[in-house]
Order: structure tokens, then C-alpha cells, then sequence
């Protein structure tokens, strides 16, 4: 039946701007053929059984609100980082608190600097709150290009995103380069360091959050446990900063973010970190074989750091995605630009490597 348009609301103008969040997509089931959802850079294991069991747990009291303040999550993290309990806001993914740092310091005439391409939410949020989105390209070595970033500032920048790993390039920023770049923004621009992806980082950082923060009372730095805790069906994020960021954000989240489901899982995450750290580095160790093996047969694929590999095929993009999908293997396509392909299982893998030898050069 065709929709009538009917007379309805007035809607702001942002609005046509926006065209929704694009997800990964599933697989295009084929009989015969076992099928890989490598588009979201999701982890590939189900949830450890302890953080199965605290799930299942918790759902015995779903008929009660939660606790407004995630008292437990956030005492856990506090620990867990070693930052006091101020410095932490939670949110429904990291996502949400990008939202929420825009909406606690940007509005209509302002603007919010990013890196691109990089993480599809950023230019989104920008119209949402009716700010203008400032993009700054990614050098040829698909890094942030920091220089070009600090120069175009201008006093309505309110809000600067690095994304470190970058999402979906996978190159990090150096700590060095960072704490350097961070010295550079005016201390009344907020920035967020969005590290969704910092656990697959090879050369743990030599700063850590906490000194990121530390001395500085415009930073907040972002985490999830979407991707290398497993939890992307949960929703759970944070961030570290000051406190004074971090009050911010509670006030423009909505009340009661986290689930007593989702802080059950987080916490249990929390406390089986060796588990799942062994996790990480088999996936790590799976990214530099699949690495080595792209490069082995000529194809250009950026160094990652992250649980995802991005390969720069410009025109060749479409067509290669549509050959890993009739491959049974789901991938982000990006038109004209590239793919980013998340490493999964190792038959996952296996099976992306053949498909990309395949690749005419
Ligand atoms: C996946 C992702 C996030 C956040 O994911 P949540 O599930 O909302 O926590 C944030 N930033 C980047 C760059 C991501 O890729």
C-alpha cells in the first residue's frame, strides 16, 4: 500500500541533512555456504560464561528501574583504570556519549572538527545539534593530519574528535604526537579521543588515559565495551575526564542509560579481563596474518592497529564488496573509496584472503 502524506509536524531543517546511521549489514544468506558478518568489527566469540551467567542473573529484576548512576560499572572502572569515580561518565555505547559531548558544547553556528573519513557518527551528530560539520582529510598515509587540524581551528570550533585507532582506516596516533597535538587546541575546546578500538593497539600506550586527562580540563577520553569486550548488543560505553566534563555529560544523557542486564555483563567483563584479553591477541595475531598475507599478493592495505583491515580500492570498492558477499562474507563498503573488513574467526579470514587475491591489481 502506498504511504499518504499527511500534514505533520514542522521539522528542523538539520533534519534533511541526516540520513541515518548506516549499519553494518548482515550477510546475504547462500545455501551451501557458511556465512561471516565481518561489517561491524564485532568480536566473533560469544560472551564468556561468566558474563553470560551475570546476564542471566540480572534478568531476574528487569521489572525495576536501574541504578540512575551506575553506581557498580563506575566504581569497577574506577578501579579497573585507576581514576577516581568523578572522572567517569558511562553511556549507551560510546556513541551515545559523542552525542552527549556535542550536545553539552555545541550548537547552531558552532563547529565540530573531525578527521575524515572516520567513524560515520561524527558528521551525523553535527546536525543534530545544528553545528557545522568541519571534516579535515586524512594524509596519504591514511593518518590524522593533526597540523592541518590545529590550523583550522577558529574561534567557533567547540568540539574536535580524534579516533584513535582511526575507524576505518586503523591507524593509530602516536601518544607522543597526541599529548603534543592536544598542547596545541585552546583549553576551551573540548576534545574527545575516541580509543573504541585501543585494546588491539600493538604498542600499549605510553599514556595512559589518566595522564591524558590529568592535566588538561579539556579532554574526554572515549572506551566501549562493544568491541573487544564483546558487548555490542549491550550498549555500554565511557568516558574519562575531568569532572566538570563529565558532570556535563550526565545532564545531557537521558536518565537511567544502563541496564541492570548490560552494567551486570560490563562488570563481569571487567573482572574476567584475562579471558578476554587472550581473546584480543588471538584476533590481533589473525589482523597480521591477514595483513601479511594482502600484502604478499600486492593489494594496498594500511597498517591497522585495530580489529579491522581498511584496503584503499577506490573504483574497484563495489564490485569487490559484491564479491565477498556472493562469497558469504558481509563487508563495509565505502563507494569509490574502499572496504573495511573486520577480522573474524580464522576460517572467516581464510576465506576473505582467497576472495582478495582475486583482486586484479
Ligand atoms: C564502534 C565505535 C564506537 C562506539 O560503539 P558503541 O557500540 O556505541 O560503544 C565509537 N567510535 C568508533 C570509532 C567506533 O567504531
Amino acid at each position: 500500500m502506498a504511504a499518504r502524506s499527511r500534514p505533520g509536524p514542522r521539522f528542523r531543517s538539520a533534519l534533511a541533512q541526516i540520513t541515518g546511521y548506516r549499519a553494518g549489514r548482515r550477510p546475504v544468506p547462500t545455501p551451501g555456504l557458511v556465512t561471516f558478518k565481518l561489517s561491524s568489527n564485532e568480536m566473533p566469540f560469544p560472551p564468556l560464561p561468566s558474563v553470560e551467567q551475570a546476564v542471566v542473573a540480572a534478568a531476574t529484576s528487569i521489572n525495576r528501574y536501574p541504578d540512575p548512576a551506575s553506581t557498580a560499572i563506575t566504581g569497577a572502572l574506577s578501579a579497573a583504570r585507576a581514576v577516581p569515580r568523578d572522572e567517569i561518565v558511562v553511556g549507551t555505547g560510546s556513541v551515545a556519549l559523542c552525542y552527549h559531548a556535542a550536545q553539552a558544547v555545541a550548537g547552531p553556528g558552532d563547529e565540530i572538527m573531525f578527521p575524515w573519513r572516520s567513524f560515520e557518527a561524527y558528521p551525523l551528530l553535527c546536525h543534530v545539534v545544528g553545528a557545522t560539520p568541519v571534516p579535515v582529510p586524512l594524509t596519504s598515509a591514511e593518518e590524522h593530519d593533526l597540523d592541518t587540524m590545529v590550523a583550522r581551528i577558529t574561534p567557533a570550533t567547540r568540539l574536535i574528535f580524534v579516533c584513535t585507532p582511526n575507524n576505518p582506516t586503523g591507524t593509530a596516533i602516536a601518544q607522543t604526537r597526541l599529548a603534543a597535538f592536544l598542547d596545541e587546541v585552546p583549553p576551551d575546546v573540548l576534545v574527545v579521543v575516541d580509543e573504541a578500538y585501543i585494546e588491539f593497539a600493538g604498542h600499549p600506550s605510553a599514556v595512559t588515559d589518566a595522564d591524558l586527562v590529568a592535566n588538561r580540563g579539556n579532554v574526554l577520553v572515549l572506551r566501549t565495551f562493544s568491541k573487544a569486550y564483546g558487548l555490542a548488543g549491550l550498549r555500554v560505553g565511557y568516558g574519562v575526564a575531568s569532572p566538570d566534563i563529565a558532570a556535563a555529560l550526565r545532564k545531557t544523557a537521558l536518565p537511567f542509560p544502563i541496564s541492570n542486564v548490560a552494567e551486570a555483563a560490563a562488570v563481569a567483563s571487567l573482572a574476567h579481563a584475562a579471558e578476554l584479553g587472550a581473546r584480543i591477541e588471538a584476533v590481533v595475531s589473525e589482523r597480521e596474518r591477514v595483513w601479511a598475507a594482502l600484502r604478499h599478493a600486492g593489494i594496498t592495505v594500511a597498517p591497522s592497529e585495530a580489529n579491522f583491515l581498511w584496503l584503499r580500492l577506490g573504483d574497484q570498492a563495489s564490485d569487490f564488496g559484491r564479491v565477498c558477499d556472493e562469497q558469504g562474507l558481509a563487508t563495509r563498503v565505502f563507494p569509490g573509496e574502499g572496504v573495511r573488513v573486520t577480522i573474524g574467526e580464522p576460517a572467516a579470514n581464510e576465506r576473505f584472503i582467497g576472495v582478495a587475491q582475486t583482486l586484479r591489481k
